[in-house]
């Protein structure tokens, strides 16, 4: 069977995981425990779930020309994704996530730096290959008029959009009009859609709901698809495996209900593991889940 073909334009970042006894408090310092990194970003974690589910994915995005960059590049093409639409920039760091883990708390400063160089003009040498694509998957971690650049080019060739809406920002009419499926959470919802009434877009909108599973409207009524009981281990990622399954389910030509059911299954499985992208499953291990 051909495999699906999804182009994910989004970010890509390096986290920075501290974990550490207790906080420190202002102005102290105190011995941290273990010190990891991590691939991260939005649009490299979806990326990289929907290539473990046997997509040809291409990633378009923008690292620095640092020791970050460079790994993060060397482990993007581990996992079999196309990086060549990935722009190296030479006058800004990748981006990256300070992560402080103590206590059960965390703190985070995300620095999106060559993340937000990428602009609008950077997506047209890649017409061609979006045009080609099943899908294109979509994040806000990197400018929003690339995004809304984005989602223009794939419209105009009928390739189908999935704009996950996080971090949550209030969205333009024009986007919500453009893009064929949006995935929030309950809280993204509410401010993608800042007072607005969800009505003329309400069909588009496939609304995460953590363990309960996920949302979608038929005929006027609400349906729930239920989420997978696991041991939960670490949550962290399991948006963004939803994202990327949900995008390989409907580039396989599953219907709506069915490929919700196949991401709530990948991203019930992302949940029993430690770290984002650790615990994505392959396909072959979603297959044997499910069967
Ligand atoms: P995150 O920001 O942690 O990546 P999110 O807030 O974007 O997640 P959620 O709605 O929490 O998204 O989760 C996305 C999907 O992951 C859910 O729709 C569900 O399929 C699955 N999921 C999340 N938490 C669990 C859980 N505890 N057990 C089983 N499945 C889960």
């Amino acid at each position: 069977m051909r495999k699906p073909k999804i182009t994910v334009i989004g970010s890509i970042n390096m986290d920075l995981v501290t974990i550490a006894t207790r906080m420190p408090m202002q102005g102290e310092t105190v011995l941290g425990e273990t010190f990891r990194l991590i691939p991260g970003g939005k649009g490299a974690n979806q990326a990289v779930a929907a290539a473990r589910l046997g997509a040809d994915v291409h990633l378009i995005g923008a690292v620095g020309t640092d020791s970050f960059g460079t790994l993060l590049l060397q482990h993007l093409e581990k996992e079999e994704i196309v990086v060549d639409g990935v722009k190296p920039v030479t006058d800004v760091e990748t981006g990256v996530a300070t992560i402080v883990i103590s206590e059960g708390d965390n703190r985070i400063i995300v620095v999106p730096g060559a993340n937000y160089t990428l602009c609008p003009d950077d997506l047209e040498r890649w017409e061609e290959k979006m045009a080609t694509s099943d899908i294109c998957l979509l994040q806000l971690e990197i400018p929003l008029p690339v995004v809304e650049r984005a989602v223009a080019i794939a419209k105009r060739h009928g390739v189908r959009v999935i704009l996950n809406p996080a971090p949550a920002q209030p969205l333009p009419d024009t986007l919500l009009d453009q893009v064929d499926f949006l995935t929030p959470n309950e809280h993204e919802r509410d401010i993608v859609l800042a007072g607005r009434s969800i009505k003329k877009w309400t069909q588009k909108f496939i609304v995460t709901e953590g363990k309960r599973g996920v949302s979608f409207q038929r005929h006027g009524e609400w349906v729930l698809i239920p989420g997978f009981h696991v041991p939960v281990v670490d949550t962290t990622g399991a948006g963004d495996t939803f994202n990327g399954a949900f995008a390989v389910a409907l580039s396989k030509g599953m219907a709506l209900e069915e490929a919700c059911r196949y991401a709530n299954a990948a991203a019930a499985l992302s949940v029993t593991k430690l770290g984002a992208q650790t615990g994505m499953p392959t396909e072959k291990e979603l297959e044997s889940f499910l069967a």
